[in-house]
């Protein structure tokens, strides 16, 4: 479907008790990446604003924390109507604010929907435990919510990344506070009204604006008490110390560099289609997207097939825009850099035309840098475009050395038709996620979402069931109602 832009600027406020209320900090504008053009205004709470805000949630989510998993859930399978029911509209204005596809926005939000129904599920899966451990005594767990928790997220996904988290946060009975990334921040609009009217008590879902102010208000507050986030590794590392040296509760998202391993034996079209649609998804703006493709033996009609894939592309329509004119900018240098440390330019993004009607945009186009050198800038650092770097190993033990040196840790993927190849890869790569001839390894629900190293400051994951302990605690139980006659140390 080809994507509806804004025509009228929309005015984005703060959601506080259910209300939309506008930011007295000041406010800044929101410029379409496909065609530079305004299409909205955001208003930035002042620090009175957040800390009325923080204590209206806290209040509110005494009642909610005290009501039964399966009424929370009603509101949120409400939810889930909503958004289903309002899918094309969220799609069209997360893209046109994040650069996406119009079918990309669509992904997006239903991998969020995916995760809403794993909250859902919650009330007949996260069932607890009882056991009679003595004679009359038994011991059992309750999961009970934290209170207020809040959720920092980036641009590239403005739907599907708050999804990772509102729903399950919320079905565990806390209050949510969110912080959208300050570049879109439009979707939140959609997301807070669906959960109004959904049936969502006023007070339980707040939505603040803004940028590290506001980011350090909400960490600070006494009534936050877990914080989660997603975005680049600097700032996942920042707001991870902050929140730790405050006693708080962390779970901080980070950049990645992600490694392929394609082996001679790979199924040429299987690995065509996709590697080249891992690098150029998103236009390369993606946390799970191929960067570096280490590229063992003889390869060249796989890479072939990539290249023809890749330089397919229609720009506009297969392949969205970069978010700013300066992440355009620095794409386009980091390619001629990479060009002057020795690396060859087999498909060239720099000398795109813009779609017509889009001259203002933030284009370039999927760009294949072959004998990259290891240790240079195109193999180590998060570009965070449609660009891959090629390296040449003559091995597969070359490749995973390669892989190891990686800072980061979140995905990697192999393209093989050999099992003990790829679960060599498999046991070996520095990752969280790990493919074998997926180009992109997002597990699906209820498998979670997390890398390792520096992708990812924190334990557990950020989705799915290694998620649930973060945004709740457990309480252990120890129940004993009658005398008993035996001996028991426990009786
Ligand atoms: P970013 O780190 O610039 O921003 C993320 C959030 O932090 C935004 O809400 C932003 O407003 C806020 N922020 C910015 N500066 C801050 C500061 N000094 N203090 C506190 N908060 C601050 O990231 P981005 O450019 O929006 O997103 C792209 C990055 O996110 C990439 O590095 C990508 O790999 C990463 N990402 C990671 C995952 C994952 O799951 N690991 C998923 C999506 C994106």
């Amino acid at each position: 479907m080809s994507l509806k832009i804004p025509q009228e600027v929309i005015s984005c406020s703060n959601f506080i008790n259910g209300q939309w209320i506008k930011g007295e900090a000041g406010s800044h504008i929101i410029t379409s990446p496909y065609n530079g053009k305004k299409i909205g205004e955001v208003s930035t709470p002042t620090l009175a604003q957040i800390k009325s805000a923080l204590k209206i949630a806290s209040e509110a989510q005494i009642e909610w924390g005290k009501s039964p998993l399966k009424e929370r859930a009603r509101v949120l399978f409400n939810f889930r109507n909503i958004l289903i029911r309002d899918t094309d509209a969220i799609s069209h204005l997360k893209a046109s604010e994040s650069g996406k596809t119009f079918e990309e926005g669509k992904a997006g939000l239903l991998k969020g929907i995916e995760v809403l129904e794993y909250a859902l599920s919650l009330q007949n899966i996260d069932v607890g435990g009882r056991l009679e451990v003595s004679r009359g005594v038994s011991c059992e767990y309750r999961r009970i919510p934290l209170g207020v928790v809040a959720n920092i997220t980036p641009f590239n996904f403005p739907a599907m990344v708050p999804m990772w988290t509102i729903p399950i946060a919320i079905a565990l009975g806390n209050a949510y506070v969110w912080k959208p990334s300050d570049k879109t921040p439009l979707t939140s609009i959609w997301i807070a009204n669906a959960l109004k009217e959904a049936g969502l008590p006023d007070g339980l879902f707040t939505v603040l604006h803004g940028g590290a102010e506001t980011v350090n208000a909400v960490i600070e507050a006494p009534e936050v008490k877990a914080i989660g986030f997603v975005g680049s590794t600097k700032i996942a590392e920042l707001v991870y110390k902050k929140a730790t040296s405050l006693g708080k509760r962390a779970l901080c998202m980070g950049g990645a560099k992600n490694h392929i391993v394609l082996l001679p034996d790979a199924t040429p079209e299987i690995a065509g289609v996709g590697i080249s649609d891992s690098f150029t998804g998103c236009a390369g703006q993606r946390c799970m997207a191929a960067s570096v493709l280490l590229a063992v033996g003889d390869v060249n009609k796989h890479i072939e097939k990539i290249m023809a894939r890749a330089s397919s592309l229609v720009l506009g329509k297969d392949m969205g825009a970069i978010i700013t004119k300066s992440q355009r900018d620095f794409l386009v240098e980091a390619i001629g850099r990479a060009e002057k440390m020795g690396a060859k330019v087999l498909l060239d993004g720099r000398k795109v035309k813009a779609p017509v009607g889009m001259e203002e945009g933030n284009w370039i186009g999927p760009t294949i840098l072959d004998n990259v050198q290891p240790g240079s800038e195109a193999q180590k650092v998060e570009l965070f475009g449609p660009i891959i770097s090629i390296i040449r190993c003559k091995d597969i033990s070359e490749a995973m050395m390669i892989q190891n040196t990686s800072e980061y840790g979140n995905a990697c993927s192999v393209f093989t038709n050999s099992g003990a190849l790829a679960e060599r890869v498999i046991r070996e790569a520095k990752a969280g996620m790990v493919g074998v001839n997926v180009g992109v390894p997002v597990p699906r629900e209820p498998f979670s979402f997390g890398g390792i190293a520096a992708s990812k400051f924190g334990s557990g994951d950020i989705t799915g069931e290694h998620s649930l302990d973060f945004w709740s605690d457990i309480k252990k139980v120890t129940t004993k109602w009658e005398k008993q006659n035996d001996n028991n140390w426990m009786s």
